[in-house]
């Protein structure tokens, strides 16, 4: 199954995040099928699309379209990226599904940008 190879990280460090993420998970009210729970996403609106509750999405879950969902284990904080991204511990990785991690991304990103720009000024009004 090379499909499901674990993006990102280390399989074993992805299978971590996962079985968190799926131990964390609210129960769904009425899901008496669901005796092996999913990792759910641990996105708690850092994406910006649903702010101070949990996403919903859940590891293998299907869509109506592009297939299952795949949580990726990607760091909380996801200014962080590539090697230095990789050798986070456990604890500072989170399971996130593909769309919140695209815009958590996207909104890291600007707050990083926008915090260099802050450094910035801040020099340049010192000299
Ligand atoms: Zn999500
Ligand atoms: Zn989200």
């Amino acid at each position: 199954m090379s499909e499901c190879r674990p993006p990102l990280v280390a399989a074993a460090i992805w299978q971590a995040v996962m079985d968190r993420a799926s131990r964390s998970r609210e129960p769904v009210p009425g899901s008496v099928f669901d005796r092996e729970p999913a990792a759910q996403c641990e996105c708690t609106g850092q994406c910006g699309k649903h702010t101070g509750a949990r996403c919903p999405h859940t590891h293998g879950e299907y869509r109506k379209h592009g297939g299952p969902v795949r949580l990726v284990a990607a760091p909380a904080d996801l200014v962080i990226e590539g090697t230095a991204a990789m050798r986070l511990p456990v604890e500072q990785l989170l399971a996130w599904c593909p769309s919140c991690h695209t815009a958590a991304g996207k909104v890291a990103r600007r707050q990083a940008a926008a915090a260099a720009v802050d450094v910035l000024m801040s020099a340049e009004t010192l000299f």
